[in-house]
């Protein structure tokens, strides 16, 4: 059982910290990655965009309450949609010296205020190199990276393989009307679901949970 007090304190950091994750959202995350660091003593869980940390914080709950670690992957300078011009661009996210994104400063200020620096793992750089170098299976995957085309299908295809049998995939930003949002998250659900590897496990707002049923291939 989560401590209580603990888990409240844990979820109004991560409502409180910046980032892309409706409440709602977010407790459905803690609880998909509960059920993963239950299932596998010892799990080993992944986040694939960080941002600061705000979906970091609802997994690393999930983490510590289950014994489990989590891996945040994500090379903190922002994805196409966040740079200057788009959408969901944040000036002061800038590093003054370069004039780039880095949200590592966030992310890892985020991961301490939390008290989860023994749970969460920060692993720098670009998911496909990371993916392509990782062994071991997973209990839990999540992807919320590069939401275009080429980068939504890299995360995909890199890192749902490594999703254990029985193990859980989750992908935000599912939009089954393109009026509300971006189509690569959609199809790579699509693609999941119709393959018959995975068995729907959860849906709340934009988040779309599986469980794997069999191997890949
Ligand atoms: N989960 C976060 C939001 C993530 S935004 C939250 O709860 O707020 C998407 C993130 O994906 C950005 O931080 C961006 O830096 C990261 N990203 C995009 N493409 C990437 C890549 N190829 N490798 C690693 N990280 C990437
Ligand atoms: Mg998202």
């Amino acid at each position: 059982m989560p401590e209580p007090t603990r888990r409240a304190e844990l979820v109004a950091l991560a409502r409180a910290t910046r980032g892309f994750m409706p409440d709602d959202e977010g407790m459905a995350l803690l609880e998909a990655a509960g059920r993963a660091g239950r299932a596998f003593p010892g799990a080993v869980l992944v986040e694939i965009g960080a941002w600061c940390g705000k979906s970091t914080v609802y997994l690393g709950a999930a983490a510590e309450e289950t014994g489990a670690v989590l891996f945040s992957v994500d090379h903190h300078r922002g994805s196409e949609e966040n740079q200057a011009g788009w959408e969901h661009h944040d000036a002061d996210l800038v590093d003054p010296a370069d004039g780039r994104i880095d949200t590592l400063p966030h992310w890892r200020r985020t991961v301490a205020r939390a008290r989860l620096e023994h749970r969460v793992v920060g692993v720098v750089g670009d998911s496909p190199a990371v993916a392509a170098a990782w062994r071991t299976p997973l209990a839990f995957c999540f992807i919320d990276g590069g939401h275009g085309e080429e980068p939504a299908w890299a995360d995909y295809r890199g890192w749902a393989p490594k999703v254990a049998v029985g193990g859980w995939l989750a992908i935000h930003d599912v939009f089954p009307d393109p009026a509300d949002g971006g189509r690569p998250p959609y199809e790579l659900w699509c693609d999941a679901v119709a393959s018959g590897r995975w068995v729907q496990d959860g849906e709340t707002g934009s988040l779309r949970v599986l469980r794997r049923l069999s191997p890949e291939g």
